[in-house]
């Protein structure tokens, strides 16, 4: 075997998985990043590390991803699901599927993900700089540092979501530009902080999920998902919820309960302050007076909650959507179609998926076609 020199840039979920594979191989891999290795792990799942979601079939698997999805389905017939598992065994960490198929360690601890896989490298060069420029020279690429100059005849760029990502020069690559996803919504709407309300429907999206609002606007897992669908829509966009399906008529509730408050009818059915606030000036009326018109207006309000979309939670974005135009990649291995041995994976890629451990799959997935296809390369 002819030992391999590779520079790895960002050492993040995909550059420190791509840098294994590299490594048990017997390939030599410098890992350069400007911050601490893998610290880019810790905070997911809130600390608790969503590794992979639950979806064997590589298909459903890709469709969790609002870019990427065609891409994928040449990466995850390669590295799937299975493969993940098998993975975290190999670096001795156990998982479980929590009951919304989340994939988690048993420890519940992103620093074991982080420790075991820093374990399992810990032979690499890794060099506390920042990646500046890369230039093609000859066969291999004159890589610039903060620091210092190198030359590789393989580079793997994985320097992660673009918000974050500090931009390399030199290479001539179509980036997308990145925007925010998986991230709360600014809405007109911003007196109702604190209150959620659970399985509401979006007509936009046609997904059911809890919603939150904030002093912002919106936030909760369906927004997030609407976030990540919609987040290269320009902004403002209008969205129209059903905040609660399955209520039954309102003429019948107000039948039911003529001698109550609609205020109080309503809170059944929702949080009391939330209650009060879309029966508005008519809360304090009772059943009996509330005539077709107000009861039209408030089911209305129910059934098609319209709020008006004006921009992200900035700075809350997890991951963003944008990066390198996957167009310019070739999906089998990951390889530049432009620049030959040279390899993009991870979140630098234009490929984001919604939350539940689809992006950490995105990672370890392009990390590992990208090394095998380095191993396999005969220059
Ligand atoms: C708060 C939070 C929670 C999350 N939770 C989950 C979750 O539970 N499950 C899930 O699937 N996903 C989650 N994600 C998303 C997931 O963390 C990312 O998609 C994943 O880390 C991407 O891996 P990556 O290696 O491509 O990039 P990153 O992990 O972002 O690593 C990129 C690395 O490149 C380095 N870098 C950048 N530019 C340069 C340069 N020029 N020179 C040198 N180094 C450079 C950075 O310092 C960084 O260390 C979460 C994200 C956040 C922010």
């Amino acid at each position: 075997m002819v030992k391999k020199s590779i520079g790895i840039v960002g050492a993040g979920a995909a550059g420190c998985v791509c840098a294994y594979y590299l490594l048990k191989a017997g390939h030599e891999v410098t890992l350069f990043d400007y911050g601490s290795p893998l610290r880019t792990i810790l905070p997911t799942g809130g600390g608790r590390c969503n590794l992979a979601h639950a979806e064997f079939d590589n298909r459903e698997l890709a469709a969790n991803y609002p870019r990427g999805e065609k891409f994928l389905y040449s990466v995850f017939s390669k590295f799937s699901t299975y493969d993940t598992l098998a993975l975290f065994e190999e670096l001795g960490i156990e998982t479980y599927v929590q009951d919304n198929g989340r994939i988690f360690p048993k420890s519940n601890d992103s620093r074991e993900v982080r420790n075991k896989i820093l374990d399992k490298i810990k032979g690499i060069n890794f060099s506390k700089e920042c990646v500046n420029s890369l230039n093609k020279i000859d066969s291999g690429f004159a890589l610039k540092t903060d620091k210092s100059e190198y030359y590789f005849p393989f580079v793997v760029i994985s320097n992660g979501g673009g918000m974050k990502a500090k931009h390399i020069n030199g290479i001539n690559h179509n980036i997308i530009t990145p925007l925010p996803s998986l991230v709360g919504l600014k809405a007109n709407i911003t007196n109702l902080s604190g209150i959620v309300i659970k399985n509401v429907y979006s007509y936009d999206c046609n997904i059911k999920d809890d919603v939150l609002f904030t002093h912002f606007g919106l936030s909760g897992p369906l927004i997030y998902r609407i976030s990540s669908i919609k987040a290269r829509d320009s902004m403002p966009y209008k969205l129209i919820f059903d905040l609660y399906p399955a209520m039954p008529d309102l003429q019948q509730l107000l039948n039911e309960n003529s001698k109550k408050e609609l205020k109080n009818i309503l809170s059944k059915f929702f949080p009391h302050r939330f209650a009060e606030y879309i029966s508005a000036e008519h809360s304090n009326k009772k059943g009996y007076e509330i005539n077709g018109q107000i009861r039209n207006l408030i089911s209305n309000k129910i059934h098609n909650f319209e709020v008006e979309i004006f921009g992200t939670d900035k700075g809350e974005e997890t991951v963003t959507s944008g990066g390198y135009d996957l167009d310019e990649i070739n999906s089998k291995t990951m390889e530049s179609k432009i620049y030959p041995n040279l390899y993009i994976i991870g979140e630098a890629l234009n490929i984001d998926g919604f939350c539940g451990g689809f992006n950490l799959q995105n990672a370890w997935s392009t990390a590992y076609v990208a090394a095998s296809s380095i191993i396999n390369n005969n220059l």
